[in-house]
């Protein structure tokens, strides 16, 4: 919505940020014509320094998002696998949503090829509910220790602060469990045409606990009712300098002329029973659970229907967390999970400030908060003053009520301390999903348009001893893919001489 009120004779008076009428909107106050600009002209040295501070620190992550308002409606029975009141029959619960990219800044073009952040945030009556996740059903990396060195790698050079090719497939080569996700990065599904024409999907496994406490793992999927579509490379490539903001304008134009794009979601639920036989690790971020073996469950509809009044507000100071659970749900074994319950709120709270939880995007809508925190930069919600700021007590203060609560649902594990990888299962091994997406999945156009993409990727700057490494993964994932990568890559160099 663009500014439409009318013109000088309608608007009310400009005033300090305290309300007083301010003296001018156009003229500081100097000495003479000709003067000094004076200090005590307290409107030019708040305008000035409220500017100064305008914006927040981007996201190290994700920078470069928009978003909408909807809700979730259920529209079927999973009472049997959770209590979650969100996923009752018939519920209806209000949300917000944020898309991104992964990589680029705050300007970066929209249609880079990235994955694309798909964070979802529910108001429940339980509280706020986060399910912060991604277009793609698995990830690069598999443990949080890995993490800021994975993002470094697709960032820029520290000198000339270029992006760089060759890094990340340095990166890439030396963790070949990366090969799954690059796989379906270089994929068609690597630069979506719209967001509105690419599924969600939780990625992690969580837990799902029902009314009779039994445990269940779960995996989230919103399948686009708009179908999937992409870009391709060409198209990528022409938008990004045409309209850097093409994903952002397409969301909100559809919004705005009631186009109301929507997914419907589906579980794929495995019992706790299954997991330790499963043939792939179902805690391993960088593995799906085959539909054949867990089904898609319909769960409902999730609609976007309204835009943003204020992106900033709204937008830019959302924060999506993982550590925002409600009594029904809990998390896995998964270490990039576990790892993430700690990071998203700790970057809240440094890029936001501690009271991130209180504005307006981020607070509980439908439940009410009786938290102890207190204080702090920037708080101006607050407690009855006269309930005691500490608990126990004996005045009537709030206490836990476990059985209302989740602590994140149990599982049983091996207590020892130690530090190792994922157990490995019968068919887990870091290439073998990356191939059956190759082989099995795509069609073969879809595989034409895989090979030129790595290869254009490739001749983008990438240089031995990494070369060799990346024709190697290749022909790990797929041993044809992988010989129709290094010829690619080598006639076109030689066609650049
Ligand atoms: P299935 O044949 O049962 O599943 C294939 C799924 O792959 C489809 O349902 C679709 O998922 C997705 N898909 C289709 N085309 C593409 C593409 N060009 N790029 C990326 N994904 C595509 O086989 P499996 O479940 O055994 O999985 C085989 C491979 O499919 C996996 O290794 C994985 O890469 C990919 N995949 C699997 C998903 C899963 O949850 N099982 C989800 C997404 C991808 P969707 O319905 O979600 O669009």
């Amino acid at each position: 919505m663009k500014p439409s009120r009318g013109g000088f004779e309608m608007a009310k008076p400009t005033t300090t940020n305290s309300g007083a009428p301010v003296p001018s909107d156009g003229e500081s106050l100097t000495a003479g014509t000709q003067g000094p600009v004076l200090l005590h002209d307290y409107y030019l040295i708040e305008k000035l320094a409220q500017f100064n501070r305008e914006r927040v620190p981007e996201r190290i992550v994700h920078a470069k998002g928009a978003g909408a308002f909807g809700e979730l409606v259920v529209t079927s029975d999973v009472s049997r696998y959770t209590k979650a009141k969100l996923f009752q029959p018939g519920a209806r619960t209000e949300s917000l949503i944020r898309f991104s990219t992964v990589a680029g800044e705050l300007g970066s073009p929209d249609t880079w090829r990235d994955p694309r952040g798909f964070a979802v945030k529910f108001y429940t009556e339980d509280g706020n509910y986060d399910l912060v996740g991604n277009n793609t059903p698995i990830f690069f990396i598999k443990d949080a220790i890995k993490f800021p060195d994975f993002i470094r790698s697709q960032k820029r050079l520290p000198g000339s602060g270029l992006r760089d090719n060759h890094m990340q497939w340095d990166f890439w080569t030396l963790n070949p469990e990366t090969a799954h996700q690059v796989t379906w990065l270089m994929g068609d599904r690597g630069i979506p045409k719209t967001w509105r024409h690419m599924n969600g999907y939780g990625s992690h496994t969580y837990q799902w606990i029902n009314a009779a406490g039994e445990r269940f793992w779960v995996k989230y999927h919103f399948k686009s009712d708009q179908g999937i579509q992409h870009l391709t490379q060409a198209e990528a490539d022409r938008l990004a300098g045409a309209d850097g903001d093409f994903h952002r304008r397409d969301l909100w134009e559809a919004i705005e002329r009631g186009d109301f794009p929507s997914w419907t979601l589906y579980v794929q639920v495995m019992p706790v029973a299954e997991a330790d036989d499963y043939r792939f690790n179902p805690f391993d971020l960088t593995k799906v659970w085959s539909h054949r073996d867990y089904p898609l469950i319909e769960v409902g509809k999730y609609t976007l229907n309204r835009n943003p009044g204020n992106y900033f507000v709204e937008i830019e100071q959302a924060a999506f967390s993982p550590a925002n659970i409600v009594a029904g749900i809990g998390f896995s074994p998964d270490k990039m999970l576990l790892g993430r319950v700690f990071a998203y709120p700790d970057a809240h709270r440094y890029r936001i400030g501690t009271n991130y939880a209180q504005l307006p995007p981020n607070r509980a809508k439908a439940a009410e908060v009786n938290s102890y925190s207190k204080e702090g930069a920037m708080r101006y919600d607050y407690n009855d003053p006269s309930v005691p700021v500490y608990a126990p007590n004996s005045y009537g203060g709030p206490h836990a009520d476990p059985a209302a609560a989740t602590d994140g649902g149990a599982w049983e594990f091996d207590p020892a301390m130690v530090r190792a990888g994922y157990l490995q299962h019968a068919e887990d091994d870091d290439f073998g999903q990356a191939g059956t997406l190759v082989r099995d999945v795509m069609n073969d156009e879809e595989r034409d348009r895989l090979v030129g993409n790595i290869v254009g990727h490739v001749l983008g700057g990438v240089e031995e001893p990494v070369l060799s490494r990346v024709f190697e993964y290749w022909k790990n994932v797929d041993a044809d893919l992988g010989k129709r990568v290094e010829e690619g890559v080598r006639a076109g160099r030689d066609a650049r001489g």
